[in-house]
């Protein structure tokens, strides 16, 4: 038993350490790897049936580099979100700790775009879902006006 305890401790240090490192690489994994959401999708086709140019996953920044779910024209982030996932206020209105979290993490996020000269736009699901003809009329007047 007492050897048992001890091996364990004796791994602990550097087991440790790896999951840090982890941790702190998380988000940019997860977002170079993600595959297009519905959500993503969607807007996505409106862009290509309204001809509006835009490059999906952009990388912004160096170290750290964040992606962008959107850049339209050259300087303005489309950001687009899930209700849930990304704690929307209106619709989340007793965020759980985790999503929390994720409205910290997306304010420091919309903070690096703008530190880095971008305009950051932020689309939420549910107005993607009850208001698609508006929301569509207003990402072509944005690209109208920042594609210049
Ligand atoms: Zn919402």
């Amino acid at each position: 038993m007492p050897r048992v305890t001890r091996k364990a401790g004796a791994r602990s240090a550097p087991a440790r350490k790896r999951v840090k490192r982890l941790a702190a690489t998380k988000i940019r994994k997860a977002n170079r790897h993600k595959k297009p959401s519905g959500l993503e999708s969607t807007v996505k086709s409106w862009f290509d049936e309204d001809g509006i140019p835009c490059k999906t996953e952009f990388p912004i920044g160096s170290n750290p580099v964040c992606h962008a779910d959107f850049l339209l024209g050259k300087r303005t982030v489309l950001e687009l979100h899930g209700c849930h996932w990304h704690a929307h206020d209106l619709c989340v209105k007793s965020p759980l700790k985790w999503q929390q979290e994720r409205r910290r993490k997306d304010a420091a996020r919309y903070r690096f775009f703008r530190d880095q000269g971008f305009d950051v736009v932020v689309i939420w699901e549910c107005e993607v879902v009850q208001e698609p003809n508006r929301v569509r009329a207003m990402l072509r007047a944005i690209a109208a006006n920042k594609g210049k």
